[in-house]
């Protein structure tokens, strides 16, 4: 899953550092292995490995990530197919985003 890769600079991936109480969840929880610990405090490593799960800023407990569903959301594309751009959203039950 680390291999797979999307479209180069678009993810809506921010980290405020500042917030961060660097416990590690983002780290944990990330499936592309987009952040990285550096003393104690959340680095974003490889932001174009970001699929734009949401899942980093679901679990942050600082709320110190911001994603919005993109490129790489499975629910959100769908959405974009079955009911047009204007009415998807992402975060439906069960998917994980
Ligand atoms: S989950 Fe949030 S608080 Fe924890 S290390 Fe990551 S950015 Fe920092
Ligand atoms: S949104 Fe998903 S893929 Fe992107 S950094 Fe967060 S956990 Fe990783």
């Amino acid at each position: 899953m680390k291999d797979f890769r999307y479209l180069e600079g678009v993810t809506t991936l921010e980290l405020k550092e500042e917030k961060c109480v660097g416990c590690g969840v983002c780290e944990t929880v990330c499936p592309h292995g987009v952040f990285r610990l550096e003393n104690k405090k959340a680095v974003i490593a490889d932001s174009d490995g970001c699929m734009e799960c949401g899942s980093c800023a679901l679990n942050c407990p600082a709320s110190a990530i911001q994603v919005t569903p993109g490129v790489g959301c499975a629910a959100y594309i769908i959405q974009t197919w079955v009911k047009g751009k204007e009415a998807a959203a992402c975060g439906g039950e069960g998917t994980g985003c």
